[in-house]
């Protein structure tokens, strides 16, 4: 069940820069209550519609173990928090197994030469996003910066196409776990289709800090491939969360199902935000 706490949204805002820092967007997120969702009619001025509980999207989110969600007391916000630690298996969980959870690479002499220093269990953090209940598409689009980008539903932070030092190289891939994930300087953090979530389907995989949803590669509405995509891989169309009638379409991202560096690998978000970013801390 969701814990519902009443919290006020005015959560103070601060990058997390795991591979490094990138300045682009350091003034859209200087203070979540500026995000442009302000209707001067509604009763309230935060939001036009407001919310009274969260929705069956956020529920989902809540259902691993270590991410809660709850609702601003006036239901224009919604504020995740996890400690961003897979609920699911992986080679970068101590290989002494306490977790339960370790499983040995495909190819442990690759795997132990191209790894991320460093276990899951290594690093101790406490990721906070707030989103609007309404995310809206933004005028123009943002750059993503290095780090956390959004949050999967496993907890996870998702991580954008380049490493500190330049794009996610096939060299960094061979010490990706099979959920195209490794450890980085403060958090293990996924860059590919993360195939515990989801493997070539249109399951939820998280949410970008925009507020936008996040899905595998196939969409709901017709169950392949979209091909009415933007250059954020985005579009407007019915989801799993969403009625089927036209109104009930939202805009919503898919995992790239473009193959980077000519094999198997998806990357989740190498475009823009087209909304207005949030900062994950
Ligand atoms: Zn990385
Ligand atoms: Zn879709």
């Amino acid at each position: 069940m969701a814990r519902l706490i009443n919290l006020s949204a005015m959560a103070t805002v601060l990058l997390l820069s795991a591979c490094g820092s990138d300045s682009t967007i350091d003034e859209s997120v200087d203070d979540v209550t500026e995000v442009p969702i302000a209707d001067d009619e509604s009763p309230t001025g935060a939001c036009s519609n407001p919310v009274t509980e969260l929705s069956s999207a956020f529920l989902d989110f809540v259902a691993a173990p270590n991410v809660t969600a709850v609702l601003s007391e006036d239901g224009c916000f919604v504020t995740l928090e996890s400690d961003g630690k897979p609920d699911h298996t992986s080679s970068y969980w101590d290989a002494g197994n306490a977790s339960g959870l370790y499983v040995e690479p495909e190819d442990s002499e690759l795997f132990d030469r191209r790894r991320s220093p460093g276990d899951i269990e290594d690093y101790s953090n406490l990721f906070e996003l707030t989103v609007p209940v309404e995310p809206e598409l933004a005028t123009v689009s943002s750059a993503t910066p290095l780090g956390a980008i959004g949050i999967a539903i496993s907890g996870t932070p998702i991580f954008n196409d380049s490493e500190g030092n330049g794009d996610v190289s096939a060299g960094v891939i061979d010490g990706f776990d099979r959920n195209g994930a490794h450890t980085g300087p403060q958090t293990y953090h996924y860059h590919l289709e993360p195939k515990a979530i989801s493997f070539d389907d249109d399951k939820l995989v998280g949410i970008m800090s925009d507020g936008f949803l996040i899905f595998g590669r196939r969409c709901f509405s017709t169950v392949d491939y979209p091909t009415d995509l933007d250059e954020s891989n985005g579009h407007v169309s019915h989801t799993l969360y969403t009625g089927s009638n036209p109104e009930d379409a939202e805009y919503h991202y898919h995992i790239s199902n473009e193959q980077y560096l000519n094999a198997e690998n998806y990357l989740i978000f190498p475009g823009n935000f087209q909304g207005t970013p949030n900062g994950v801390n």
